[in-house]
């Protein structure tokens, strides 16, 4: 009774948060957890696989990825919205989305909430994909986060698929017996070296860590006098390009992927292994992993019979010369629609598309270009400086700027920067309805 009453008022609630115009995805979990402390501990129990994907980066787009393939396979899941990775949000996941059919929750969680969802919930599989430290964090306390998280999930049965790569995140292996390692072979890929290179110790005896190959940071093929070592992983990437978008090859299958991001094959890389740990064979994982796609406007794609699309914001000089270079690495044609807008959101000055590298767009195959936002004429201005000698359209108007892309047959690149994002995208939703994005 106290179980009806919690996830009814709960319903409610959502209903009502929604009606005023809120997502209100903790606001269900919340009020059923005050009416019924142990709710999320009931509805779990008639779940069969619960499956909790954590760690510092990449957790939404890994269960992301697992969720969209359990989808395109007919399964149903339970699966919990980006930010909702707290005990009410993952509360709210299970109470609105629990139906008899329901065997299966792919649970995305805060490193934090760990220890008290733990109490609530044992899953039977969690996936791990990385530990960073933030820039705030005092050396040391990644050790002690990941030792507080093994001590929380020892000897419960659990199944911990690790990332074998990172030494922070194989540490975890003291804290169950059933382990499965995922990792990336030596030379799989050039990656893009992010700066923070500090935390190279060995999370067993605190030497500093010796290094066959190192990814990035302290991800790698390391090993270290205390016998702490890379173990062998049961599934490997054996080499992936980003030309922008992911080709994947693990073991001997490709994965011709429409996310982009050297980063996201380690995230690919975990989700394949919960779902081949699930019981899936690598054609069913294809078939999700090949349509998935973004859906916030970074790097996200489109298709419709032979036309395609990516948009990709660039707000600051850094994001624009990413997006130019993007557009680089496409093979073939290409229609670029660039965006503008002076709002507050955006900044009013806009001087810094004078520190965006425009000229990397004359050594590409262009039929036009289409300028477009409050501030179209100042990008107008910028492309006749960058010597760009391709067709410069101008159209204030964002929707017909990025529609008028469809005219053309080349791959259209679109650039928003802020507030041109939301319009941009709403058009090449409506322009690609019905096709792949
Ligand atoms: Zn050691």
């Amino acid at each position: 009774m106290r179980q009806w009453t919690a996830t009814h008022l709960a319903k409610l609630a959502r209903k009502a948060s929604r009606a005023v115009g809120k997502n209100g995805t903790d606001l269900p979990g919340q009020i059923a957890r005050r009416v019924d402390q142990n709710i999320l501990r009931k509805l779990a129990e008639q779940v069969d696989d619960i499956v909790f994907i954590s760690g510092t980066n990449g957790k939404t787009t890994t269960s992301n990825l697992i969720g969209h393939t359990l989808k395109a396979n007919h399964i149903d899941i339970i699966h919990n919205n980006e930010g909702a990775n707290m005990a009410a949000g993952i509360t709210s996941a299970f109470i609105m989305q629990t139906t008899k059919q329901t065997k299966i929750a792919i649970i995305e969680i805060d490193e934090g909430s760990i220890p008290r969802v733990l109490k609530e919930v044992t899953p039977s599989m969690m996936v791990f994909t990385n530990f960073f430290r933030d820039q705030m964090d005092r050396f040391g306390e990644i050790d002690i986060m990941v030792n507080n998280i093994a001590k929380s999930i020892s000897d419960k049965g659990i199944k911990l698929l690790l990332n074998a790569d990172d030494p922070f995140v194989s540490r975890l292996k003291i804290a169950s017996e059933t382990r499965v390692y995922y990792g990336m072979k030596a030379h799989a890929h050039e990656f893009e070296q992010s700066t923070m290179n500090e935390s190279r110790y060995c999370p067993n005896c605190g030497r500093l860590l010796e290094y066959d190959y190192i990814h990035y940071n302290q991800i790698g093929h390391y090993h270290c006098e205390c016998g702490f070592k890379r173990e062998q992983p049961k599934y490997e990437v054996t080499s992936f390009e980003t030309s922008p978008f992911l080709k994947l090859n693990i073991g001997e299958t490709s994965f011709n992927m429409k996310i982009a991001g050297d980063f996201n094959a380690y995230n690919a890389l975990a989700a394949y292994t919960v779902l081949r740990e699930l019981g899936l064979n690598d054609e069913s994982i294809q078939k999700g992993f090949e349509t998935y796609t973004s859906d916030n406007g970074r790097m996200q794609y489109f298709s419709l019979n032979q036309k395609e699309a990516m948009i990709n914001l660039a707000k600051n000089p850094a994001g624009m010369n990413a997006s130019l270079s993007v557009g680089e690495q496409l093979e073939g044609r290409k229609v670029y629609v660039i965006s503008l807008n002076d709002n507050a959101a955006d900044g009013r000055d806009t001087s810094w598309i004078y520190d965006a590298d425009f000229e990397k767009l004359s050594n590409q195959d262009i039929e036009a270009i289409i300028v477009t936002g409050n501030r179209a004429e100042e990008l107008q201005l910028r492309l006749k400086l960058a010597e760009v000698d391709v067709p410069v359209v101008l159209e204030r108007d964002i929707y017909k700027a990025t529609a008028k892309t469809m005219d053309y047959t080349g791959f259209t690149v679109a650039i928003p920067n802020y507030t041109s994002l939301s319009p941009m995208l709403e058009q090449l939703n409506r322009s690609f309805e019905g096709g792949q994005s």
